[in-house]
């Protein structure tokens, strides 16, 4: 695997190298970029290698306008539409639908928008299936749903095109301001949300580019860091308010809480799991998350070899699908259970299988081999008892010879900014290391904190942060007395 151990890679270089450019004082930046010259847009700023572009085609490629008019033409534009309601953001489908058959792609954009501030990223990395096109109704006669993800992708690429920007502007400021931790969905979601009631948004993130998972960890077939980060500049244009490669621990989070009016928490989730096995840390094994990262910022650009991830969610299925089109020789995804217990959606599931990765079923890693690389993965056989637990089979360890390891395991929470000591209490109410919000206002146990996302969900999709983050930040609006509830 060809691999910059420093960690985020170019992302993060060019991050720095960005950051050194937009700055007048900085001397690397004369003769590259005019010091008088305005900073530049994150979308400049995202990372672009033609190798990982060639590798990793769109999964489905643009509708061209006669497509999309064609394609909203067969929509039956519901009453009460369904896929609006299966839509967590409740995007009026029908009626940006109806737009672009009527030649109107600018308002069919900006009716998604004004939903949905993430309207792009999520029209790539929406599970649709399960979502707005599971739900059209189409499907009662028999019918190929309408192809609602391509349609506002359409919609969102149309009006990047004519360079439009978002239905609404920032209200009048209100002299009210919330410190947002976290630079993911979430937390962009909120603050657009604020920034629309004349609240000022400031955001804090440990990473040197914003947009979280959205622009670190998603498979790049599906988003790219470029298109994350172009939306985030429409976020950006609000006035949202940017702190990157900035750590918030407990004294900042003090110091922010003295500073601001609230607090919105969208940290995410933290680290990925680890086996536990004896020897671990001395072996080439990455987590899915900094191997997503790695190839989507063009750090890694091949592997030689073979690939084993382990688990079965849409992480381990997105890391096993890219080990493939970076060159692997063979990736065998191994998971503790069966086919029907996988967390991976089922699209997901047959998107892997597609692409040629191999499935192990009731394998458990026992040990690890290797003289300095890993050589094997040491497996034992699983059954399942008549109470549903599984336990081994006797005699039945074997090997998967393997060159890479990828663990997509699940991940820990992230939450010890607001973890208690001995002598205090946690600063919020957490139940199995989610935030406990209440859903309606994303309000936490103290009224001055709201939180959403992955934090408080557990890991759920893009949308569903995005949601997340909207009716947080009208609870924040509404508990700051700028907003009716
Ligand atoms: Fe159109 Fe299907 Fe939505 Fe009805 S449910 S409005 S047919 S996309």
């Amino acid at each position: 695997m060809t691999s910059n151990p420093s960690g985020i890679g170019k992302l993060d270089n060019l991050q720095q190298e960005a950051d050194c450019i937009a700055f007048p004082a900085c001397r690397r930046g004369r003769g590259v970029h005019d010091a008088l010259s305005k900073p530049l847009t994150f979308f400049e700023q995202s990372p672009r290698s033609d190798e990982i572009a060639a590798r990793f085609p769109d999964l489905h490629p643009a509708f061209d306008k006669t497509a999309a008019v064609a394609e909203a033409n067969r929509c039956l534009y519901c009453f009460d539409a369904p896929c609006t309601t299966a839509c967590p953001t409740h995007i009026d489908v029908p009626r940006f639908i109806k737009r672009i058959a009527a030649d109107n792609v600018e308002g069919a954009a900006k009716t998604i928008l004004d939903a949905n501030v993430m309207g792009e990223s999520c029209s790539r990395a929406c599970p649709v299936d399960v979502l707005c096109e599971g739900a059209c109704v189409l499907h009662r006669y028999n019918r190929q749903p309408i192809a609602i993800g391509r349609l506002q992708r359409f919609a969102m690429e149309s009006l990047n095109e004519t360079g439009g920007g978002l239905p609404y502007a920032p209200a009048p400021e209100t002299g009210k301001s919330v410190a947002l931790i976290g630079a993911g969905p979430a937390s962009l979601a909120c603050a657009a949300e604020l920034r629309r009631h004349g609240i000022r948004a400031v955001i804090y993130d440990n990473r040197p580019l914003p947009g979280g998972l959205n622009t670190y960890a998603i498979a790049e077939y599906k988003l790219t860091p470029a298109v994350s980060l172009r939306e985030i500049d429409r976020i950006h244009a609000l006035g949202v308010e940017f702190h990157l490669n900035t750590t918030v621990d407990a004294a900042m989070l003090d110091r922010l809480d003295n500073e601001h009016d609230a607090i919105f928490i969208g940290v995410g989730l933290g680290a990925v799991h680890r086996l536990g096995l004896d020897g671990e840390e001395k072996y080439n094994i990455t987590d899915a998350l900094t191997f997503i990262a790695h190839y989507k910022s063009g750090d890694i650009t091949a592997i030689s070899g073979r690939v084993g991830v382990i688990g079965a969610g849409n992480t381990a299925m997105d890391a096993a699908s890219a080990s493939v089109h970076l060159g692997a020789s063979e990736v065998t995804m191994v998971y503790r259970r069966g086919p029907e217990q996988m967390s991976a959606f089922h699209f997901e599931y047959e998107h892997a299988k597609h692409e040629g990765v191999h499935f192990l079923f009731r394998a458990n890693p026992v040990g690890l081999k290797g003289n300095g690389r890993v050589e094997a993965l040491q497996l034992e056989h699983l059954e399942m008892t008549s109470d549903g637990s599984l336990v081994p089979v006797p005699n039945s360890t074997f090997e998967l010879p393997v060159d890479h390891i990828v663990l997509a395991i699940g991940q820990s929470s992230h939450t010890e900014l607001l973890d208690g000591d001995e002598t205090h209490p946690p600063r919020l109410k957490l139940e199995r290391g989610r935030i406990v919000v209440d859903r309606a206002t994303g309000q936490t146990s103290d009224p001055r904190y709201f939180a959403g996302g992955d934090c408080t969900n557990g890991g759920r999709e893009v949308v569903d942060a995005v949601a997340d983050g909207k009716r947080a930040g009208r609870g924040i609006a509404a508990w700051l007395g700028v907003l009716n509830a």
